[in-house]
C-alpha cells in the first residue's frame, strides 16, 4: 500500500487544520459584511453519548464563528412535534445546515424524520437526497464520518487507486457511504457485515481496513497485514474510563503502515466535516466557493 505519510493518523490534528481554515474563511466573510453560517442540531432525549457528540459539534461550530441553534426535545416528544421543529428550523433564513442527532428514542422513526430535512440543508448527508447523490456518483454533502475518514487518508497521502479496501459494517451512517466513497476513489471495495464469514482472512488480504462494526475488539491487530492501513471508527466506553475502538491492538504498537487511534482519530474528523458541509450549504446560498483542503493531497 502506497502511503505518503505513514504512522499514527492524528484526527485531532487534521481536524484542527480544517477548523482553523474554516474559522479564517468565516472571519473573512463576516468581516466584509457577510452573514455567518448557521447550523441547527436537534437532539431528542437524554442519551449521554449523543449529548456529548452534540456538545462537541456545537462548541466546534461556535468556535469557527458559526451561529448555532442547539435544540433538545424531551424523550417523549411525538413524531409530529419533531417534524414540526425540523420544518420550522428549515424555514429560518439564518439556518443553512440542519441535522437530527441519531439515534432517536423509540418509537420515533429516524428514517421518516430525516425526510423532513431539505436535501440542500442535510449537512449530515443521511437523507435520501444526499445518499442518492452519493450512490449515483455526484456527491454534494457527504455523510460526515466516512467523509472524515477520506480526508484523514488524503492528509496522510494514502493512495487508494486500485487498493483492496475492506469496509466492516454496512450502516446508513458509516459503512454503506464509506464503501461508496472508496469506490469513487478507485479502490476495489469489499463490504463485510454481521453475516460475513471468515472476517480474519478478509482482513489479512486487505490493503485498507475501515472498521465500523460497533463491536469492541472485534478485529485483532495480529490479523492485519503489515503493509495495510487500518481505520477504526468504533467508539466504546472503557470500564476503567476513556474510550476504545473496534480494533484490539493487543497492547502493542500497531504493526501496520498507518492507523487511527481511538480517541483522537475519526471522531474529531466527523465534527470537522459537519462544519465543512455547513459552510458548503451556506456558500450555495451566499455565493462563495467550498473550502479547499488545508494541505496538499
Ligand atoms: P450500526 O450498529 O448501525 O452498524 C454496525 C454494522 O456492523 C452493521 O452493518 C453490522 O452488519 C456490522 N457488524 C456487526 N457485527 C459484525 C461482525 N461481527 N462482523 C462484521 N460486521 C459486523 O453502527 P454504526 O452506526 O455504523 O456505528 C459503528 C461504530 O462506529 C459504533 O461503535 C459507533 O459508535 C461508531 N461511530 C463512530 C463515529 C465517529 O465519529 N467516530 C460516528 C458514527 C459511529
Amino acid at each position: 500500500m502506497d502511503v505518503g505519510r505513514p504512522g499514527r493518523m492524528d484526527g485531532r490534528f487534521v481536524a484542527g487544520l480544517w477548523r482553523e481554515h474554516l474559522a479564517r474563511a468565516v472571519a473573512d466573510w463576516v468581516g466584509t459584511g457577510g452573514r455567518p453560517p448557521g447550523l441547527a442540531v436537534v437532539r431528542v432525549g437524554e442519551d449521554p453519548a449523543s449529548a456529548v457528540y452534540v456538545r462537541q459539534k456545537a462548541t466546534a461550530a461556535r468556535a469557527a464563528g458559526f451561529l448555532v441553534e442547539d435544540m433538545v426535545l424531551p424523550e417523549d416528544t411525538s413524531m409530529e412535534r419533531v417534524q414540526e421543529v425540523l420544518r420550522d428550523l428549515a424555514a429560518r433564513p439564518e439556518i443553512d445546515g440542519l441535522m437530527l442527532q441519531l439515534p432517536v428514542p423509540p418509537p420515533l422513526d429516524a428514517d421518516v424524520l430525516l425526510e423532513d430535512i431539505p436535501g440542500e440543508m442535510d449537512v449530515d448527508g443521511l437523507g435520501i437526497h444526499q445518499a442518492g447523490r452519493l450512490a449515483t456518483g455526484v456527491p454534494d454533502l457527504p455523510p460526515c464520518t466516512p467523509a472524515g475518514v477520506m480526508e484523514l487518508l488524503r492528509a496522510h497521502g494514502v493512495n487508494l487507486s486500485g487498493a483492496r479496501a475492506l469496509v466492516i459494517g454496512r450502516s446508513r451512517i458509516v459503512g454503506r457511504p464509506m464503501a461508496q466513497m472508496l469506490l469513487h476513489a478507485d479502490a476495489t471495495v469489499t463490504v463485510a457485515h454481521s453475516r460475513t464469514r471468515d472476517l480474519e482472512a478478509l482482513v489479512a488480504s486487505a490493503d485498507l481496513v475501515v472498521v465500523a462494526a460497533g463491536r469492541s475488539g472485534l478485529i485483532k491487530g495480529a490479523w492485519c497485514s503489515p503493509e495495510s492501513v487500518v481505520v477504526d471508527v468504533g467508539i466504546h466506553p472503557r470500564r476503567e474510563g476513556g474510550l476504545t475502538g473496534d480494533v484490539d491492538w493487543q497492547g502493542e504498537v500497531p504493526r501496520v503502515q498507518a492507523w487511527t487511534p481511538v480517541p483522537g482519530g475519526v471522531g474529531p474528523m466527523t465534527v470537522a466535516m459537519l462544519l465543512v458541509n455547513t459552510w458548503r450549504a451556506h456558500g450555495r446560498r451566499e455565493g462563495h466557493a467550498p473550502l479547499e483542503a488545508p494541505y496538499a493531497s
